[in-house]
């Protein structure tokens, strides 16, 4: 009993954010989540500084808190920190972005044949609404545009029953997403939007060659548009990001 006490107490003065320090929660971290989505939507760019002050303003919370969140992000490798320089967007090398899109084609192919092969009257429906949703949207909406075209990779992930492939999916999407933004023009779509329905349609007619093919291809026309030399720098205010992508103050999401 006595022993259990002192880890307690130990655990107390980490700080108030403790229960954060469990690397399973951090996944779901409001901060965490935050800067993914912003990634994500291509609104924080490669070599973007997060300082911790502008961070914990435009978010609400304590720097102990951004500090963990930015830790754990670096070990994801979606963030880097630098002894004395602070935290930053992470930019991958030409070679880490050739070797993302290398695992994308393995990873993907995989999904695409488990998903076929499991593909059941649930994951039809869930696939169709998602085409539906994709071919209906406003393309005009470029931040939708880049979370519904990311959202079908990972339903094809998920369709394949596979929570490893789905977790290795998700990570590969955004750090493909960091190599696309530090490597090609900025505001270019991930994905070409022809593509999936294409695919889409051959998962759901199980013609897993064909699939398999279209999914291979389409990786191959993405990895066609980054160059080496399309290394580009843009800076944006992170409290007007934050805003515009609805990712609310952590204090008064709490409240
Ligand atoms: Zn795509």
């Amino acid at each position: 009993m006595k022993r259990t006490h002192t880890v307690k107490r130990k655990r107390k003065r980490a700080g108030p954010s403790s229960p954060l320090l469990d690397p399973r929660n951090m996944d779901d971290d409001p901060v965490v989540q935050g800067i993914l989505t912003a990634i994500s939507q291509k609104r924080l760019k490669p070599g973007t500084k997060l300082g911790e002050d502008r961070l914990a303003k435009a978010l609400g919370t304590t720097r102990i808190h951004i500090r963990q969140a930015l830790a754990h992000l670096a070990s994801r490798k979606i963030v880097m920190q630098f002894l004395n320089r602070g935290a930053f967007v992470y930019r991958p090398t030409w070679d880490e972005a050739r070797e993302m899109f290398a695992a994308r084609r393995v990873i993907e192919a995989a999904t695409v044949s488990a998903a076929i092969d499991l593909l059941d009257k649930n994951g039809r429906a869930e696939l169709k609404a998602h085409m539906a949703r994709e071919a209906g949207h406003d393309r005009n909406d470029r931040w939708a545009s880049l979370s519904l075209t990311a959202d079908f990779h990972i339903l094809i992930a998920k369709l394949a029953g596979n929570r490893v492939l789905l977790d290795m999916t998700r990570e590969l999407m955004l750090r493909t997403s960091l190599a696309i933004a530090t490597f090609e023009r900025p505001g270019s779509p991930d994905c070409s939007p022809d593509a999936h329905p294409d695919i889409g349609s051959l998962v759901l007619a199980r013609n897993k060659t064909a699939a398999i093919h279209a999914m291979a291809h389409h990786l191959e026309e993405i990895e066609e548009r980054i160059k080496p030399d399309g290394d580009t720098r843009d800076d944006d205010d992170l409290t007007t990001i934050f805003k515009e992508i609805g990712v609310r103050s952590v204090n008064s999401a709490n409240a």
